[in-house]
C-alpha cells in the first residue's frame, strides 16, 4: 500500500474523521499495514479508557430450543438433525456456581428464542436462584432474543443486568436476505428491541456478523455507524462461519477465506473501538473457530471481554451455531488453565472477581 494512502489513514484516526468512506478506507487496508497503524492505535486507546484487564463472563448455552429460523444459525428451527435440550436449572447453577468460585463475577445465559409466558417464568425464578445462590454478587448478563418491553423489565426486575442482541446487520435489505420473510424476523422489531433494552435500564449490548455472504464493507462502515448512533454499552461482533445444515450454507462459494473474515473481524473491533472508547467489546467464541488463539489476539486490537464456556459437555455439541466450534468436549477447569494462560502471554491480566461493568454506561449514570 502506498505510503500517502498510509498518511490518510494515520490522519482519519488523528482527527477522528468517522465518515463511511473514511472508515471503508480503514477497513481496506491490507493487514500488514492495519497492524502499523490500527493495531497501535486501538491497543493505545483501549489501554487509556478500559485498561488491560480482561473480563470473564462464564458463557451457558441455557437450551438450543427456538422459534425462529435464520438462514445463518445452526439452531435454527428447520434444522431437524439437532436433537434439542434445556439445561436443569440445577446445572445451570452448578455452572453459575463454578463461576462464583473461581471468581469470574459474571456469567451469560444465552439461548435459542422463546417468547412465552412459561419461558418468561422459568428465566424470571432462574435469575432469582441465581441471585439467592451468590448472595447477588454475580452479575448476569442475557442474550435470549427479542421479547416484549414487559418480559425485559420482569427479568431485569429479577436481577439481569446486560443483555446482548445482535442487530446481525444495520442493512434492513440485507437482514431480510439472510432470514425468513416473516414477521417473527422483522428488522425494526429487532431495533425496537434495543430501544426497550435502553429504556429499562441494561447495560445494552449489539452487535454484528462479519464477512457473511453479501455483506460489503460499506455495509460494515455503516453497522459501526449504527452501533454508535444507537449508543451500544457493550458490543459482541464475531466473524460469520458457515454451517453446513442451513440455508446460507448453499452462498458459501461467495465468502472470503475464513482467514480474510478474521482479519477483517479484527479491523472492525478496532475502529469500533477508536470510535466508541470506554465501551465494553467481547472476544466472540468465532474468532477460536478460526484461529485457537483468536480471542486473545483480537484483546490487542481492542477487546476486553471474554466468555469462557461453562456449559455443561454433554451439551455443547446441541449449541454448535456454525461448523468448528471449538472446545465441545473441554470441561471448565481445563478451559480456564488453557484461557488464563494465553491472556499473560498476550500482555494481559484477567479481572477476577470485578464485575467490569461498561465504563460507557456507567459514565451515563
Ligand atoms: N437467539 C438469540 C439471538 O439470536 O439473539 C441469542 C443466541 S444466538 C445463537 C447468538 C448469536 O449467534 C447471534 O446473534 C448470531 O450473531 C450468532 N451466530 C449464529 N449463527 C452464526 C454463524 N453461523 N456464524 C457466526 N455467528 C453466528
Ligand atoms: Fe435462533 Fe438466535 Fe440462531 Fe436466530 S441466531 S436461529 S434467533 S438462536
Amino acid at each position: 500500500m502506498s505510503n500517502e494512502f498510509n498518511v490518510e489513514a494515520k490522519e482519519i484516526i488523528q482527527t477522528e474523521n468517522w465518515t463511511p468512506e473514511n472508515i471503508i478506507k480503514l477497513l481496506s487496508l491490507p493487514m500488514e499495514d492495519a497492524r502499523e497503524i490500527l493495531y497501535p492505535a486501538a491497543k493505545e486507546i483501549k489501554e487509556k479508557f478500559v485498561g488491560k484487564k480482561v473480563y470473564f463472563r462464564g458463557l451457558v448455552e441455557l437450551s438450543n430450543i427456538c422459534a425462529k429460523d435464520c438462514y445463518y444459525c445452526g439452531i435454527r428451527k428447520g434444522n431437524s438433525k439437532l436433537e434439542r435440550y434445556t439445561i436443569a436449572d440445577e446445572d445451570v447453577l452448578a455452572a453459575v456456581k463454578f463461576a462464583h468460585q473461581n471468581n469470574y463475577a459474571s456469567v451469560v445465559i444465552q439461548a435459542g428464542e422463546i417468547a412465552s409466558p412459561a419461558f418468561t417464568q422459568k428465566i424470571e425464578e432462574l435469575l432469582k436462584k441465581i441471585h439467592a445462590e451468590t448472595k447477588g454478587q454475580l452479575h448476569v448478563t442475557l442474550s435470549l432474543g427479542e421479547q416484549s418491553l414487559e418480559t425485559y423489565q420482569r427479568w431485569f426486575d429479577a436481577g439481569a443486568h446486560r443483555y446482548l442482541l445482535r442487530i446481525e446487520t444495520s442493512n434492513k435489505e440485507l437482514y431480510k436476505t439472510i432470514h425468513p420473510q416473516d414477521d417473527t424476523h422483522n428488522f425494526d422489531r429487532r431495533v425496537e428491541c434495543l430501544h426497550f433494552l435502553k429504556k429499562v435500564g441494561y447495560q445494552m449490548g449489539s452487535g454484528i456478523m462479519v464477512g457473511f455472504p453479501g455483506q460489503s464493507l460499506e455495509d460494515i462502515a455503516n453497522d459501526i455507524l449504527f452501533l454508535q448512533k444507537i449508543d451500544i454499552d457493550m458490543c459482541g461482533l464475531g466473524p460469520y462461519i458457515e454451517h453446513e445444515d442451513t440455508p446460507l450454507f448453499e452462498r458459501r462459494t461467495e465468502l472470503l477465506p475464513l482467514q480474510e473474515r478474521f482479519d477483517l473481524t479484527l479491523k472492525t473491533i478496532a475502529i469500533l473501538r477508536l470510535m466508541m472508547k470506554d465501551i465494553n467489546i467481547a472476544s466472540a467464541t468465532a474468532l477460536q473457530a478460526i484461529d485457537p488463539a483468536g480471542r486473545e489476539k483480537a484483546l490487542g486490537w481492542g477487546t476486553n471481554v471474554i466468555m469462557p464456556n461453562l456449559t455443561p459437555t454433554e451439551f455443547r455439541e446441541g449449541y454448535k451455531l456454525y461448523d468448528n466450534k471449538p472446545c465441545l468436549d473441554e470441561d471448565r477447569t481445563k478451559c480456564q488453565k488453557c484461557l488464563e494462560g494465553r491472556i499473560v502471554m498476550y500482555g494481559h491480566e484477567v479481572g477476577y472477581g470485578e464485575w467490569g461493568d461498561s465504563q460507557h454506561y456507567k459514565k451515563k449514570r
